[in-house]
């Protein structure tokens, strides 16, 4: 990928989708939050699985970025809760671990896509564009 199409790709206004990231450790929120600002999105934080299913339930959500090692309720089980409110909306799985089986038991949980940590900003922007821009 040449520079300028880099900088295209890194130059998304997102100003009309809501995102709800749910994550629960604080330097991580920290990335999200300096990638996902200069998209002009609407972030919505949640830190546990219970709260991301609210979160959904309560907002017109575009797209959730799921962390799958949660308290209180992993994002398996939240990923499934969202996908019987509203199958149509997309959940990108991010996760730390790298165990073998784990794309499955995401894509079975009703993922539409997986992240693995560290996650590069232009990963994340080019996989969110891929849901967001159609
Ligand atoms: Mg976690």
């Amino acid at each position: 990928m040449s520079d300028s199409n880099l900088s295209d790709a890194l130059n998304q206004d997102w100003g009309d989708k809501v995102i709800l990231v749910v994550e629960d450790v604080d330097t991580n929120k920290i990335f999200f939050d300096a990638a996902l600002r200069r998209t002009s999105a609407k972030i919505l934080w949640a830190k546990d699985g219970q709260q991301a299913i609210d979160l959904f339930k309560e907002n017109n959500v575009d797209l959730v970025l799921m962390d799958l090692q949660l308290p209180v309720m992993d994002g398996y089980t939240a990923t499934r809760e969202i996908k019987k409110i509203n199958p149509d909306i997309p959940v990108i799985a991010q996760t730390a671990h790298v165990m073998s089986g784990e794309r499955e038991k995401c894509m079975e949980a009703g993922c539409d896509d997986y992240l693995a940590k560290p996650i590069r900003l232009q990963i994340l922007i080019e996989t969110l564009s891929r849901f967001l821009n159609s």
